[in-house]
């Protein structure tokens, strides 16, 4: 059988795309190389942004049932524990990552999707024109159109030749679950810098708290390779230090990446359409990468569902989407790898955060223009 359209990835962008795109009579394959429930590294903080891509997906009720934690606050700190705190412009929530993707998974499949989890996808050949031959571990499928929603850096983005690959990336982070007494699990993100990294620490279900770190790969080195030590050296800040304190890691392992390509991609490769972290990744720090992913889904579909439809041509595809792709996300990518820069160099961190608590609209303009 060849299938209207084959998603490669099911994380959000790539679930949410298959869903809109089965929901709209579409013939839909979705592969995914792992298996669900899975952990996934990733500060699990749902801005308020997603919550409006959930609603329209139909998923908000069981995203709240699933235990999201609600958040209305952002605290930052500085390395020298300065802090500002400022309120989110709606209510943020907190879900794993291990729920999460497992309940997109199951309510893309309940809509029509044809979900096969592991499934890895080891090359695509093919173009909008001829339709494509997607080659994976278990077998060649075909499809006419294809949409790559495989992450931030994959295997796969050697395959393409993509050009983003040339420029190495010196960033690695962590994540793990800690528990805490109640007082220890406020309704807030909290983003604590210091001078090798950055912190993030946010409410998830269960009363537990998802601790994500990143820094550079120095630091690791200096470090000794251990993640618990790399968190150490980060709890120079005082702020920090006194939130892990009554903290206690409840995940067996911690979860891992390196190469965080924080550098401009191209939205179409090879005629692959990319969606999600594939086509562009925000800096962790603005905490809008999954809501950007589902919006990147809600872009991406009226184009493909028009061409699927015969009602745009290949050419019309390609440059539509990705018109609106750069005018949507390109000034946000901008400015949140300048935040990211920032965050690395403690004295325009302390600056940043002492101007927005003498100037509060400029922190409001921050958490406005890094996100939708
Ligand atoms: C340190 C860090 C912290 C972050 N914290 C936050 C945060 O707090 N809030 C936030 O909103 N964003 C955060 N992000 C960003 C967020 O995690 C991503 O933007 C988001 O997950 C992107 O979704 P996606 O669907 O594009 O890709 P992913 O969620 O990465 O999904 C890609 C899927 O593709 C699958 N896959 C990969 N290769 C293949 C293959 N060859 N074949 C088949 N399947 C494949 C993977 O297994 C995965 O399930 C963070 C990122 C980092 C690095």
């Amino acid at each position: 059988m060849s299938y209207d359209a084959i998603v490669i990835g099911g994380g959000l962008a790539g679930c949410s795309v298959a869903l809109q795109l089965a929901r709209s009579s579409h013939t839909v394959l979705l592969l995914e190389k792992t298996t669900y429930p899975r952990h996934k590294l990733c500060g699990e903080f749902l801005s308020p942004e997603a919550q409006s891509s959930f609603r329209r997906l139909g998923v908000l009720d069981a995203v709240a049932d699933a235990g999201a934690a609600p958040m209305t606050r952002a605290r930052l700190t500085g390395p020298n524990g300065s802090v500002a705190e400022h309120s989110l412009p709606d209510t943020a929530l907190g879900l794993s990552r291990y729920r999460l993707d497992e309940l997109l998974f199951r309510h893309a499949c309940a809509a029509g999707v044809e979900g096969r989890e592991d499934t890895r996808v080891t090359q695509v050949q093919g173009s909008l024109k001829d339709g494509f031959a997607v080659q994976t571990d278990a077998g060649t499928v075909e499809g006419r159109l294809v949409l790559g929603a495989y992450g931030k850096r994959g295997l796969l983005d050697r395959k393409l030749n993509r050009p983003f690959l040339q420029e190495s990336s010196p960033y690695v982070a962590f994540k793990a679950h800690y528990e805490g007494p109640p007082s220890a699990i406020p309704g807030r993100i909290e983003v604590h810098a210091a001078p090798s990294g950055y912190c993030g620490v946010g409410p998830v279900e269960d009363n537990r708290l998802c601790v994500c770190w990143i820094g550079h790969t120095d630091a690791l080195k200096d470090a000794g390779g251990s993640p618990d030590n790399m968190l150490n050296s980060l709890r120079r800040n005082p702020a920090l230090d006194e939130r892990m304190a009554p903290l206690t890691r409840v995940s067996p392992r911690f979860e891992a990446v390196s190469q965080v390509p924080l550098m401009a991609k191209e939205q179409f490769v090879n005629d692959v359409c990319m969606v999600g972290d594939s086509a562009g990744m925000i800096a962790p720090l603005c905490g809008d990468g999954m809501a950007m992913a589902l919006a990147g889904a809600d872009l991406a579909f009226p184009y493909a569902s028009d061409f699927l439809n015969d009602r745009r041509s290949a050419e019309e595809f390609r440059r539509a989407y990705r018109q609106a792709w750069n005018d949507q996300f390109r000034f946000r990518l901008r400015l949140g790898r300048w935040v990211h820069a920032a965050a690395f160099r403690p004295a325009a961190t302390t600056s940043l955060l002492s101007a927005c608590r003498v100037f509060p609209p400029l922190a409001r303009w921050l958490i406005r223009s890094t996100r939708g």
